[in-house]
């Protein structure tokens, strides 16, 4: 279906002609991060849900593709567009609509990001309880709609776990109110799950209710040197039984990863104290003084024997310098053009044997392959990239794919841990999914969109 003049004009009488943005003003703006999100034949910005239903039920009647967008923040290509597309940009849906600091819920617009609403619950000493490097532009609806994770879901769980209740326009243009301000909430088949991780491909999240937790500032921030993974998690067990401490970050970086990204941002001196096969970032904040919670720490046989050394960061300058190094990831393209990237779950007792083995399987492919790796430490959750500069073709692509995905499922891990699958991860999808659960996949999108106009192509 080509879109035509008249659907440009029926459009912008639903949002407003300068909210209708044609190809030729598309291919002026930054795409983020997958180069096909505006390839679209026209993107639309409506302002309410009044208006996303209206514009969802033309585009039905039409049969218009529909491409929902937030932040274009996602790694995994879940909001690219077509020529044939619509995107439906919630960008102007970013309010706040009410925040209850006694009941501990914010209730907002699915376009407001991330950071505008931690900022509004810290206000009230709350916090949305997720964190992600993206925080600044990354928004609710996009986060909802992959099921963000990120740095403190081992303690608050995924963006699923923050979200009470839900409004969404469906694909016939209807509106599913199912706005549940309370965390118990028992009536039969919770639908608003189905739409945490969906990636838009059963309808528009408008509207969410989300559980605030209490804000916790940390208090202490140490990068420490140890061996390895199962190293890293008996210090993050020993910080989690220390009384009057909470443990709030546990990051991982191999050696690899951190040299090179502290290296090409110039911050290579932070990792002088100790050249180490893995660094754990650590923050803690202590009901006592800090000095009592790292002697604790370090005093602590188990942490003693798997600490190799650590420094602790005096300021917020040395602070975010060591953070720098755990979140510009994206370094490592910048210096090493074509890489692959990963984003694996594995169970907590299986990090340095899978680490093992996957360098095993990439080096039998080509020994040049470079690989670096850092994570979520707490969820077992490990970001890799992978390449030699040189680019890949599509047989040596699945190859590389399939030595890091072999075996994640018998352990009990997954070859998709918190990015989704968007159109990058389908084939790993329809190859490592298990067949019945992707049989009431593709049942669940009939029953919501049966003429597969909400972002068709992606998951499934
Ligand atoms: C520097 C950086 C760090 C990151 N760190 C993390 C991390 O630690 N953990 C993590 O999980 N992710 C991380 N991400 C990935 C990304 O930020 C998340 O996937 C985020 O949830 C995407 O939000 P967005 O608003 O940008 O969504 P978009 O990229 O715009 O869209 C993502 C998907 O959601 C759909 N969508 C968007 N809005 C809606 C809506 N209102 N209704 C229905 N569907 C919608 C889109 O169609 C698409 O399928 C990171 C990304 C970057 C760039």
């Amino acid at each position: 279906m080509e879109i035509t003049s008249t659907h440009i004009k029926s459009l912008a009488a639903i949002v407003g002609e300068k909210h209708v943005h044609t190809p030729d003003m598309l291919t002026t703006r930054d795409p983020g991060f997958h180069p096909e999100n505006l390839v679209a034949g026209l993107a639309v910005y409506p302002a309410s849900t009044e208006e996303v239903a209206q514009v969802v039920t033309y585009c039905a009647r039409h049969g218009l593709p529909i491409v929902p967008q937030g932040g274009l923040t996602g790694l995994s290509g879940a909001a690219a567009s077509t020529s044939n597309s619509i995107i439906l940009g919630l960008r102007r849906m970013n309010a706040i609509t009410a925040l209850d600091p006694l009941v501990g819920t914010a209730t907002v617009n699915c376009g407001a990001t991330l950071q505008s609403v931690e900022e509004a619950a810290n206000q009230h000493g709350l916090s949305v309880g997720i964190d992600l490097g993206a925080r600044g532009t990354a928004t609710i609806g996009g986060m909802i709609s992959t099921n963000a994770g990120g740095m403190e879901a081992f303690r608050n769980g995924s963006m699923r776990n923050r979200v009470l209740g839900l409004e969404a326009v469906l694909a016939s243009g209807t509106i599913l109110n199912d706005l549940t301000e309370v965390p118990k909430c028992n009536e039969g088949y919770d639908i608003k799950h189905l739409f945490c991780g969906a990636e838009g491909t059963l309808g528009i999240i408008t509207r969410a209710v989300l559980k605030l937790t209490p804000a916790i500032l940390p208090t202490t921030t140490l990068l420490i040197a140890c061996e390895s993974a199962a190293a890293a998690l008996t210090i993050t067990r020993a910080c989690q039984k220390m009384p009057d401490v909470t443990l709030l970050q546990t990051e991982i970086m191999w050696r690899n990863y951190a040299v090179t990204v502290a290296e090409e941002i110039g911050l290579s001196s932070v990792l002088n104290f100790c050249d180490s096969p893995a660094y754990l970032l650590i923050e803690l904040t202590s009901h006592g003084t800090a000095e009592t919670a790292l002697q604790t720490l370090f005093d602590d046989p188990t942490a003693q024997n798997a600490i190799r050394d650590a420094i602790v960061a005096k300021n917020e300058r040395e602070r975010s310098e060591i953070w720098r190094i755990r979140e510009e990831s994206f370094i490592v393209d910048n210096t090493v053009p074509y890489c692959q990237w990963y984003d694996i779950s594995v169970p907590l007792n299986s990090i340095d044997e899978t680490i093992t083995s996957i360098e095993a399987r990439l080096n039998a492919i080509d020994t040049s392959l470079g690989i670096w790796v850092m994570g979520h430490l707490g969820d077992g959750n490990l970001h890799y990239t992978i390449g030699n500069g040189q680019p890949t073709d599509e047989a040596r692509r699945a190859a590389i794919s399939d030595a890091v995905y072999s075996g994640l499922k018998h352990i009990g891990g997954s070859f998709s841990a918190e990015h989704g699958i968007g159109i990058e991860k389908r084939a790993s999808l329809a190859k490592h999914g298990d067949p019945e659960k992707l049989r009431l996949m593709r049942e669940i999108k009939q029953v919501f969109d049966q003429a597969n106009i909400m972002n068709p192509g992606k998951i499934l």
